[in-house]
């Protein structure tokens, strides 16, 4: 039943590229449990990888098999393990803590500094099989179907983001269209937002946006002012909470400027190193600032899992799929930067 070896998705050597390679199964410790992989999602950490830029190459440690975006089946338990079972349908948190620092001890898993990343730091779920701690196992209910689990990395992103200030009868500011940004839009529209308003500079991201959230309203900052949007919509003095996804310096001074006074801003979006900030601008309005990492572990995964059980829906935001095979294709057109969420099938 358990082969000695899979298929796996490796960066084998340091330079551009990855490449498929026959690696040995992993061997699992009493905590973990073994999973069959069966559909993942592509990220933008893996096009860093993939390209071997400056941050991948400072990071990665070579070889290593890429990945952390994934839903599968449980197929192994080890001894210690308790509440799963093989057959299980599940997804998982890709971010491995400790368990003795501050952070951690007070229940904020997802503060831990300790923290290690499946398929950055630690072999990945580009593979047949994956071992994950029990610990950080999601299982997946039968209404969520392969290629939903196989995103819900990104979506925690978003739904950790969105969720870090009250939404109910606010009027919200998302800049930056990729998918976390448009699914961000998609869980601001659940959370009860009046108006959410998701600006770009790239005319096919924002048509996705309308795809994926046909309630939204995109704006396209390249061409039109938000302020006029502002106007339009009827908003006396501005958005109450902005959600920062795109790392652009210009997207966040436009943020702060359309901003109420003790307005709100979540960050995920990384600048490309460091950039200005007017930050008088920012104490003058009163603005509270918060950075944003990976999800809350795991009220994040709890919430969005009853979101999606409840009517959310980010499906579309899904818009390639690929045979394993075909991995080059995938990342082909996650590369384009025309593409949503690329899901790739291992089955
Ligand atoms: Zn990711």
């Amino acid at each position: 039943m358990r082969p000695n070896t899979m298929k796996a998705l490796e960066k084998s050597k340091p330079e551009e590229g990855l490449w498929m390679v026959q690696a040995p199964v992993p061997e699992i410790d009493p905590d973990e449990v073994l999973i069959r992989i069966n559909k993942t999602g592509i990220c933008g950490t893996d096009i860093h990888i993939w390209n071997w830029d400056d941050w991948a190459s400072h990071t990665v440690p070579v070889p290593m098999i890429t990945g952390h975006e994934f839903a599968g089946e449980i197929v192994e338990i080890g001894r210690n393990v308790t509440g799963l079972e093989v057959g299980q349908r599940c997804s998982g948190e890709g971010h491995l803590i400790t368990t003795d620092s501050r952070q951690s001890r007070a229940g904020k898993f997802h503060l831990d500094p300790g923290t290690r990343g499946i398929g950055v730091n630690e072999q990945g779920a580009f593979a047949q099989f994956l071992k994950l701690p029990a610990f950080n196992v999601v299982p997946l209910p039968d209404d969520i179907p392969d290629e939903i689990g196989a995103i819900l990395d990104p979506l925690g992103n978003a739904v950790h983001t969105a969720l870090s200030f009250d939404l109910l009868g606010e009027d919200v500011l998302i800049t930056g269209a990729g998918p976390i940004g448009i699914m961000a839009a998609a869980v601001a529209r659940h959370a009860g937002a009046r108006n959410v308003v998701i600006t770009d500079i790239n005319a096919d991201r924002l048509k996705l946006a309308e795809h994926v959230v046909p309630s939204v309203r995109t704006v396209d900052v390249s061409k039109d002012d938000l302020h006029d949007v502002i106007a339009e919509l009827g908003m006396k003095e501005g958005f109450d909470v902005g959600l920062e996804m795109s790392g652009s310096q210009a997207a966040l001074d436009q943020m702060v400027e359309a901003l109420v006074m003790g307005g709100k801003i979540a960050l995920l979006g990384i600048p490309p190193g460091k950039s200005p900030v007017d930050w008088s601008r920012i104490v003058f309005k009163a603005i509270t600032i918060k950075g944003v990492y990976g999800r809350e572990m795991f009220e994040t995964w709890y919430k969005m899992i009853a979101m999606l059980q409840n009517g959310l829906d980010v499906s579309r935001v899904i818009t390639h799929h690929f045979s394993i095979d075909d991995f080059a294709e995938g990342f082909s057109a996650m590369k384009s930067g025309l593409s949503g969420k690329v899901v790739l099938d291992w089955t």
